[in-house]
């Protein structure tokens, strides 16, 4: 029997926290980061229900050399304050395609570094992304995995196959209900 005693809710942030950048577009200064609607109230009421919430991103632009980390820092320490205190931990691949990394996802290393720092339960536990990527990375720790759609990412949605497809926030906080 699992020892571990916390559910969690891992979260991508690119089309979850904020609002999804079309494809091959990046994130690269705060004033680009427009806050999802609804996605702070979606964490304030996973955090009443007892889960654990994290945000697991990939990163590539620091590889890139498209952006600095003390901007990414500085950006994620925004982010946390904007969504009053409520995210648990901020997890990041600085790395690109092709490094051979063990945390860009869909690789489980982000993730397998949050189970471990808070005693994560992943069976009881969700990833909500919305690519491809995101899907294995939560299958990979055995997850339940949620896509949520947008405009962006219906080619996306052809290649994995989630547990839960959404389109809005307000029916995600019902599956993890
Ligand atoms: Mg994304
Ligand atoms: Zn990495």
């Amino acid at each position: 029997m699992s020892a571990a005693t916390h559910k969690a809710l891992f979260l991508d942030r690119d089309g979850i926290i904020c609002e999804a950048l079309p494809r091959g577009e990046y994130l690269v200064r705060w004033d680009e980061f427009k806050v999802m609607s609804g996605i702070l109230e979606l964490l304030e009421s996973a955090k009443k229900r007892g889960y654990k919430l994290f945000v697991i991103t990939n990163q590539a632009q620091i590889a890139k050399g498209l952006m600095r980390l003390e901007t990414l820092h500085e950006i994620h320490r925004k982010m946390r304050e904007l969504l009053r205190g409520t995210l648990d931990e901020v997890y990041y691949c600085p790395h690109k395609e092709g490094d051979g990394c063990e945390c860009r996802k869909p690789k489980p290393g982000l993730m397998l570094r949050a189970i471990k720092e808070f005693d994560i339960d992943p069976a009881q536990s969700f990833f909500i992304g919305d690519s491809d990527k995101d899907m294995k990375a939560g299958e990979a720790i055995g997850a339940k995995t949620v896509f949520l759609k947008n405009k962006y990412n219906i080619e996306e949605l052809k290649k994995c196959t989630p547990d839960f497809v959404c389109a809005t926030l307000a029916e995600i906080e019902e599956i993890i209900g």
